[in-house]
């Protein structure tokens, strides 16, 4: 089956799930978007409020800083894929909870990384990296401490170049945090340069 049917089959599942409670308070599920085929893969924490109502990833506040960063780096949204760790917004934009966390990627991110089999696997903070770096023997105790770092790892049966960051949103906030994403950014780009992309 093409990637983008099997993309589809479990943006079909995710729309439908019931498997945590998040599914009680969202008006509607954010499985991701992009392109199916990309090189570099962006993992986030949850939807917010814009992209509850409108079920598309990174569409608010957070969502904007995203395209800058981006373009920053010569990049745009169409040309990457972009998920969270859990596809319902949870209430009040409160922490996933770490059941949570465990049933969404155990039913959908997982499968989502295995099907777009990028080269590079950006994530956005401590939730995602926590989650992948995990999964490749690294535990974190912090985003400040692993942020801006590049991992060569295999968390789900390949080989791919795995940069956690701070998340935009946070970002937003504190403009120290913002000089040091934009640092990861430029992380990001020596690494697509140094391989060739
Ligand atoms: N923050 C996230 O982590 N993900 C989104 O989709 C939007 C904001
Ligand atoms: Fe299902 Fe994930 Fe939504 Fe929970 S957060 S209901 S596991 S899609």
């Amino acid at each position: 089956m093409s990637k983008e049917k099997l993309i589809e089959e479990i943006d079909a599942e995710v729309v439908a799930c019931v498997k945590c409670g998040l599914w009680k308070r969202r008006r509607r599920a954010v499985p991701g978007g992009g392109d199916v085929d990309a090189e570099i893969m962006f993992v986030g924490e949850a939807p917010g409020k814009q992209e509850d109502l409108c079920g598309l990833p990174f569409v608010g506040t957070a969502g904007k800083f995203l395209d800058e960063l981006l373009r920053g780096i010569g990049l745009s949204r169409v040309e990457v894929y972009v998920t969270n760790v859990v596809k319902c917004r949870p209430p009040g934009n409160r922490d996933p909870a770490l059941e949570e966390i465990a049933t969404c990627t155990g039913l959908y991110l997982t499968r989502q990384i295995q099907v777009i089999r990028p080269r590079f696997l950006v994530l956005l903070g401590r939730h995602a990296a926590a989650f992948v770096l995990s999964k490749g023997g690294i535990e974190v105790e912090g985003i400040t401490r692993v942020h801006g770092k590049v991992y060569e790892i295999s968390p789900f049966g390949f080989s791919v170049v795995t940069i956690p960051m701070f998340h935009p949103a946070a970002a937003l906030y504190n403009v120290r945090y913002r000089d040091l994403l934009g640092g990861d950014f430029r992380v990001l780009k020596c690494e697509l340069e140094k391989r060739g992309c």
